[in-house]
């Protein structure tokens, strides 16, 4: 049985770093986020059910889904939400299942699912057999996404508090790299430990 590990982290603490390093060790990657917006794109899965539930003008010109309407419905109507969640969920479940399978088919030892909001969200730890954290500094988090990007500061402390609490990240975490005071060398070393325990 090839491993199902979960991986999370917060914005710049080098999960899409340490995900690449797992691939390289021969991971299959799967990333939940990609599915999920997938299925609400021009021809996604979602389309359909959307505009019989809400209406076909939640669909915009470009076929997709108006993501500013069903903001304000949200917003006005807060079971949309989880209406909406009872028609996605599903999809990503079935889409993520069918990308297991596919790489099981392909031999694959491991099976990372690169989740974002892994922790806030609560619903994927049950097909989970680790869960992965990659944890650094809030003030290292703010460093990295300023400097690869264009966002001031603030606006990164500003995401960083939306997001799940550090504390509560780790508190859900099997396996915690710390990605903190060291080179991109030694968190390889890091992430090499962990994959072994992982079947890589
Ligand atoms: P995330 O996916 O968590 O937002 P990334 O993996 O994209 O974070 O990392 C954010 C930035 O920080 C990237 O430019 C990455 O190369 C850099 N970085 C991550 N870890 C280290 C490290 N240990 N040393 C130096 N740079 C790092």
């Amino acid at each position: 049985m090839a491993a199902r590990i979960g991986l999370t982290g917060g914005i710049g603490s080098g999960k899409s770093t340490v995900l690449e390093m797992l691939r390289a060790l021969g991971a299959a990657a799967i990333d939940a986020d990609a599915i999920s917006r997938a299925t609400t794109a021009f021809g996604g899965a979602a389309i359909p059910a959307i505009a019989a539930k809400f209406g076909p003008e939640y669909i915009g010109p470009d076929g997709a889904l108006d993501r500013n309407r069903m903001r304000e419905r949200a917003y006005a109507h807060p079971e949309s939400r989880k209406d909406l969640e009872a028609i996605i969920h599903p999809l990503v479940g079935r889409e993520i299942e069918r990308q297991v399978q596919a790489a099981l088919a392909a031999g694959a030892r491991c099976i990372v699912f690169d989740i974002p909001l892994l922790v806030e969200s609560g619903r994927w730890r049950a097909q989970l057999d680790r869960v992965l954290v990659v944890d650094c500094e809030p003030e290292t988090q703010v460093a990295r996404v300023t400097a690869r990007s264009a966002l001031a500061p603030d606006q990164v402390r500003a995401i960083i508090a939306a997001q799940a609490p550090r504390a509560l990240r780790l508190a859900a975490a099997d396996v915690v790299i710390c990605n903190e005071g060291i080179t991109l060398e030694a968190l390889r070393s890091e992430v090499e430990q962990a994959a072994r325990t992982f079947g890589l």
